[in-house]
């Protein structure tokens, strides 16, 4: 059973009571500024996101701009509250500030919903992030911001994880800068650390190594994005022997990935994958999720919605040999481990400090 406190966007709860969690989603975000870095051109004259559009978009999810503004509140409830109704507890909103992160959707989301939410904190990839930090000087205005949302909130609200933070392929050094004043907020505020690894990308060991120089250690960091990788099994067991976290979150990927026509593995090899790992042992460091961020993954537009893992693949989980005690493992008690939160600074709630 795990111990301690995560800090939801309700308040501090027991990690004990999270129950099922989805460890990266997206439930408010804004990534139409990213479009271009993700290799697609959006129709200039795109008219209303219908249905017709969502098809197209699963092809070339760049194609209309509305797809990346997932920006919506009730179809994104509507999805919530049927995740909550399969058996869901938890989900983690993985967005950064320069993404649109909204504290006070996610609070009436998670008012709605019943559902407990933790909210990120932290920035993307250079691409969003050169508007609000410095070059050159990454490392410290990224640890200023994230040290200052723990303490101060917005509005009473505190972030529960520092991430998703960025990184290219490769890395660029303005995030790797980042990535070192994340570690290092992280180990002065106790919350836990999640990075994005560019999914096309092998650049896991120059992630660690500029996490590493900060005194961080890896054991805590939960990487992103790893579905990618099913299929390399060398790759995978040498990352999970240096004891970091792996979040495979790509499953229900039912679009394109960073380019028109590439594809993550599918979630039948994927839910393999996981087994595989479990039985060799490695099931502590192993998280499920389905990172749900635009209009087209909606049951509204035709997509599955966060009920996708309990409705689906869990079974699909069972069918691959993981026994009630594995789903467990990878759904209840894994997350709440991760989010659990270290010692450190207490955020303040003192009026003399918003
Ligand atoms: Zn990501």
């Amino acid at each position: 059973m795990a111990e301690g406190v995560v800090r939801t966007v309700l308040g501090d709860v027991p990690a004990a009571s999270l129950g099922m969690t989805l460890i990266h989603e997206h439930l408010h975000m804004d990534c139409s500024t990213l479009a271009a870095a993700h290799g697609y051109v959006p129709d200039p004259d795109p008219g209303e996101f219908d249905l017709a559009a969502a098809t197209e978009c699963r092809w070339n999810p760049g194609a209309h701009p509305d797809n990346y503004r997932f920006t919506q509140h009730d179809p994104v409830l509507d999805d919530l509250v049927d995740y909550r109704e399969l058996g869901g507890g938890a989900i983690v909103d993985a967005t950064p500030f320069d993404l649109d992160r909204n504290p006070a959707a996610l609070a009436r989301l998670s008012r709605e919903s019943g559902l407990h939410v933790v909210m990120g904190s932290g920035y993307y990839l250079e691409a969003t992030h050169r508007a609000f930090l410095p070059a050159g000087d990454e490392e410290s205005a990224t640890y200023d911001a994230i040290v200052a949302d723990h303490v101060l909130g917005s509005d009473g609200i505190h972030p529960g994880m520092i991430g998703e933070i960025g990184t290219s392929d490769p890395p660029t050094e303005g995030e790797l800068r980042v990535v070192r004043g994340a570690a290092r907020a992280s180990l002065d505020t106790g919350l836990p650390l999640s990075i994005h690894l560019h999914p096309w990308g092998d650049n896991a060991d120059r992630v660690l190594s500029a996490v590493d120089e900060t005194g961080l250690g890896i054991e805590t960091v939960l990487l992103n994005h790893m579905t990618t990788a099913v299929g390399e099994d060398e790759r995978l067991r040498g990352l999970l022997r240096t004891g970091v976290q792996l979040s495979f979150d790509l499953f229900g990927f039912d679009h394109s990935l960073l380019g028109p026509g590439r594809w993550p593995p599918s979630d039948d090899e994927g839910v393999a994958t996981i087994a595989a790992l479990q039985r060799e042992g490695f099931g502590p460091q192993v998280m499920m999720s389905q990172d749900v961020g635009v209009r087209t993954r909606l049951r509204q537009y035709g997509g599955w919605g966060y009920g996708h893992m309990l409705r689906h693949l869990v079974p699909l989980l069972g069918a691959h040999g993981v026994t009630s005690e594995g789903i467990r493992q990878l759904f209840v008690e894994n997350p709440a481990n991760f989010l659990a939160l270290r010692q450190g600074v207490a955020p303040s709630t003192s009026p003399t400090h918003r």
